[in-house]
This record gives structure tokens, C-alpha cells and sequence, in this order.
């Protein structure tokens, strides 16, 4: 009575806890990631964003506006 238990909290608060881990899930292309091999251990992804392959978002982080806009474009190629 009165106290709720939230399971699953909202990530939409911009946190800047881990500034390597990017805060959105970006769409990244198949030779891209094999294209980072080359660079390092950075991934491009679709809307030019670059960072650490070793770093992902959190579950449940949105995904990349620019990136998802981008994706829809080629989806309709
Ligand atoms: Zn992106």
C-alpha cells in the first residue's frame, strides 16, 4: 500500500554515467563492422557515429533516430 516496486525503470533519462557506452543503439552495416577490423576497434555506424565495438548500450536503450531514418531510406532502395 503505497510503496510500488518498478521492475523495469525508464532509460530514457540522459545518464552520463559510461561516456564510452553510446546511449543509442546505432545501426551498423556488415562490412562496416568488418571494415573496423581495419580501423581498430571502432565501428561506423549509418549516421557516421563512431565508437568502441567493445561498448554497447544498455538493454533497453532507443535506438539512434539518425540512424533508424537512414535505414528506412535504404529499405525502400
Ligand atoms: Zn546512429
Amino acid at each position: 500500500m503505497g510503496t510500488q516496486t518498478i521492475e523495469r525503470p525508464d532509460v530514457d533519462t540522459e545518464e552520463t554515467t559510461d561516456d564510452d557506452a553510446p546511449k543509442f543503439f546505432h545501426y551498423v552495416k556488415k562490412n562496416k563492422i568488418a571494415e573496423s577490423a581495419v580501423m581498430g576497434t571502432h565501428v561506423v555506424a549509418l549516421c557516421g557515429e563512431t565508437f568502441p565495438v567493445t561498448k554497447s548500450p544498455k538493454p533497453g536503450s532507443p535506438v539512434c533516430p539518425k540512424c533508424k531514418k537512414i535505414y528506412e531510406k535504404m529499405k525502400k532502395d
